[in-house]
Order: C-alpha cells, then structure tokens, then sequence
C-alpha cells in the first residue's frame, strides 16, 4: 500500500480529503491525516469565536470517515525530507511515501520589539479562544487595541464591537485610509460603520514597540487592557525551517504542478505554498483541487498536462459585525446587507459540503 500523509487538516488538506473521498481514491493508497485537533477548524471565523459571538462548536467541522482514512492527532515536530518521515511531539515517527504539507500560517511581528509576547493571537484555534477568554473577561470601559486594518483585524473590531458594547476599541492601520488598496467607496463604508460604531481607527499607524499593557505607535505610548495582532502573517515554522527553496515571505517555492523541485512526492498547499496571489482559504482548496489532479494521474501513469489551469478566486467578503459586511465579487464593490448574507452563505455551503 502507498502512504499518502496529510500535514494539517485546514482548508487545503480538507478540500484533498472531498476530492479523494468516497470514490476516487486508488484501492492501493491509505491516508493518514496529521493536526494537532480532531476537528477541521473554520479559521475564517476566529475572529467570531474570539469575539465571543459564536461557540467553539461552530467553527469545527467533522473530518470524513473512511477504512482507508487514519487520522493521527499530535503535535508535528519536524518535516525530514530525506528520510521520509513526520517527527511527532509524543509519537513515533510518521513515514510517508507522498506528502501533502497544508500546515497554515503564524502570526508575523516585523522584529517589533515585545509584539510576539504581549500581544494576542487569532491565527490558532488555541489562540483565538485564549483570546476570547481574555477579552470577554476585561472590565467595563476597558481599552482593546487591535494591531493591524486588514481583513480579520477589520472583521475583530467589528465584532467585538457588538459583543461588548462597553469597550472602548482602537483599530491600528498603516494606511492613509482603511482598506486603501480597494476601491473608495468601500473604505469609505467601512470607516463609516466604525465612525457610526465608536471604533476609533487610527490611521498611518507605525507600531515600534510593545510592552505589558503599552502600545508603541510612532513612539508614541497607548495604554492598552488588552492587545491583538492581526497585523502580518508567515508560513508555520516547520515549514520555513524545512530544506527547501522560499520565496520571500518564506513560503515554499514549488513547480507548476505544486510539488517541491527535484521532489514529485511532497506536495504544498495553501498558505505554505509560493503562489501569486494572497493566501486565503479559497486560494488553498483551488490549489488542493488541482493537486489531486496531478496525484491521481501520476498514480495511474498519465502524462500530466503541460500547464495547469490558472487558479480562479471568486472574490474578497468581509464582514461588519452580524449585519453589514463588504466586499469585491466579479471587481464589483458590494456592501451592507448583501454582502454580509452573501458572506454567510459561502460559510454555509462550505460548512455543509455545497461549495
Ligand atoms: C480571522 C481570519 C479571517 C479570514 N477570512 C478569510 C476569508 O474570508 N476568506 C478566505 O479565503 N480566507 C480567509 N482567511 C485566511 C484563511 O483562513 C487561510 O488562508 C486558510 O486557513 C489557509 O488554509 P491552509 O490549509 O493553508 O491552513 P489552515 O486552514 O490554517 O490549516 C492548518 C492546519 O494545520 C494544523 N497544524 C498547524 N501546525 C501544526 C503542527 N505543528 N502539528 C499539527 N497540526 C498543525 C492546524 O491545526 C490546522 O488544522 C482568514 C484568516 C483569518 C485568521
């Protein structure tokens, strides 16, 4: 039997597991999927979860079942690509014949000084709920600062708002604007519902140092309850320590058909993987999809096409809290109810097996 391991069971890893899964999976090829929980985690809803607006339980999602499936739930220590094997923290050694590393990303902290130890996370479901513990336990009138005017420091803000009224929530971006790299109607929305919401952005942020309870910005010092980052992110450690070529954000560098150079068994996918477009969870299952398709024809000795098609993302949805959000579908801005209906829609054809 030949050995397929899955490294982490997020959205890369779990789109190859829908692909493989009940029927196209060769009778000769057992899985064994690798991830420290025993749940697939929505981690596009952290923020949700950290907020305190939705329940642990729904962020997690059932992995398959199936006789060739064999799941093996621990820390992973290290990727050994000579010896084909998986160090685990409290096991032994995983060997592998083929590789799929789906592993996700960490927080990065640009070398700020303190910003990796006194700062909260949302980027593990570990993480977020210590987050969650943290923040919904803060006195009234306590203030939260958020590091970082992207996506998921946007989609914090705004759900904590509605959570706990109470707060008094600062938003740090480095932008002239929020959301400066889409189009003006929708940062002008967004700093619309934040100006009507009391959440106070600041803008031309430049964090250069964090202390206990002190936010540096331009040097300036903001007394914080309570500080998030959501300002950066890098490929998992293991990755970025692993022998292999990497781009500039660290992540690993692969040939057109997904698998590292000179290696056809060891495959990357998502926010490990060197691709040219922002990591994102849609961007890790279209590339997943196109890595069982080089799987399944090298495992029946098909040639493989000479170039695969370009993958197609379908847009960008954020959401303002539980009833406004924004978003660029087919380069159309769309914002308020829609997108925020439409943003939870995808979550439930994702959560439901219809996307
Ligand atoms: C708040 C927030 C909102 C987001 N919103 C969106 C959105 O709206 N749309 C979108 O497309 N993307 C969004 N993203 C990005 C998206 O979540 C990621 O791009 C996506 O999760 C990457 O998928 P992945 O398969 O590479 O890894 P992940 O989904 O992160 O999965 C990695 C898996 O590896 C496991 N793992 C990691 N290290 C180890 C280890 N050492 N040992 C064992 N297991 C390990 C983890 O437990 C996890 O299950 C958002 C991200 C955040 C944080």
């Amino acid at each position: 039997m030949k050995k397929l391991v899955l490294l982490g069971g997020g959205y890369g890893n779990m789109r190859v597991l829908r692909e493989l899964l009940p029927n196209h999976l060769p009778d000769d090829v057992t899985i064994t999927l690798i991830d420290r929980v025993p749940y697939h985690s929505l981690k596009t809803e952290y923020y949700a979860l950290a907020a305190g607006t939705v329940s642990d339980q729904e962020v997690r999602v059932s992995f398959p079942e199936h006789p060739h499936l064999h799941m093996q739930y621990g820390e992973v220590t290290k990727i050994d690509l000579e010896e084909n094997l998986i160090h685990m923290a409290n096991s032994d050694p995983v060997p592998y014949d083929e590789l799929i590393i789906g592993l996700g990303c960490e927080d990065k902290f640009h070398n700020i000084p303190g910003a990796n130890i006194h700062t909260h996370s949302i980027q593990t479901i570990g993480k977020a709920r210590d987050t969650y513990q943290t923040l919904n336990n803060l006195p009234a009138n306590s203030v939260v600062s958020i590091v970082g005017g992207g996506l998921s420091g946007i989609e914090l803000a705004s759900e904590l708002r509605e959570s706990r009224p109470d707060l008094k929530i600062k938003l740090f971006d480095r932008g002239k604007t929020i959301l400066s790299s889409f189009p003006e109607r929708i940062s002008r929305y967004v700093q619309n519902w934040f100006n009507t919401n009391g959440v106070d952005v600041v803008n031309e942020a430049n964090i250069t140092k964090v202390e206990e309870g002190i936010l540096y910005n331009n040097d300036e010092p903001v007394q914080s309850d309570v500080i998030v980052w959501t300002a950066g992110i890098q490929p998992n450690h293991l990755v970025r320590e692993m022998d292999a070529e990497k781009d500039q954000q660290g992540r690993v560098v692969l040939t057109k058909y997904h698998n590292i150079p000179g290696n056809e068994h060891v495959y990357v996918v998502g926010d490990c993987a060197s691709l040219p477009y922002a990591p994102s969870a849609q961007l890790a299952e279209g590339q997943a999809e196109q890595i069982v398709q080089v799987m399944l024809k090298r495992w029946s000795d098909k040639e493989l096409p000479e170039e695969l098609p370009t993958i197609k993302l379908k847009g960008v949805l954020g959401s303002l809290g539980k009833k406004q959000g924004f978003g660029m579908m087919a380069e159309r801005a769309i914002t308020g109810r829609i997108a925020r209906i439409l943003k939870s829609g995808v979550l439930w054809m994702y959560k439901y097996h219809k996307g």
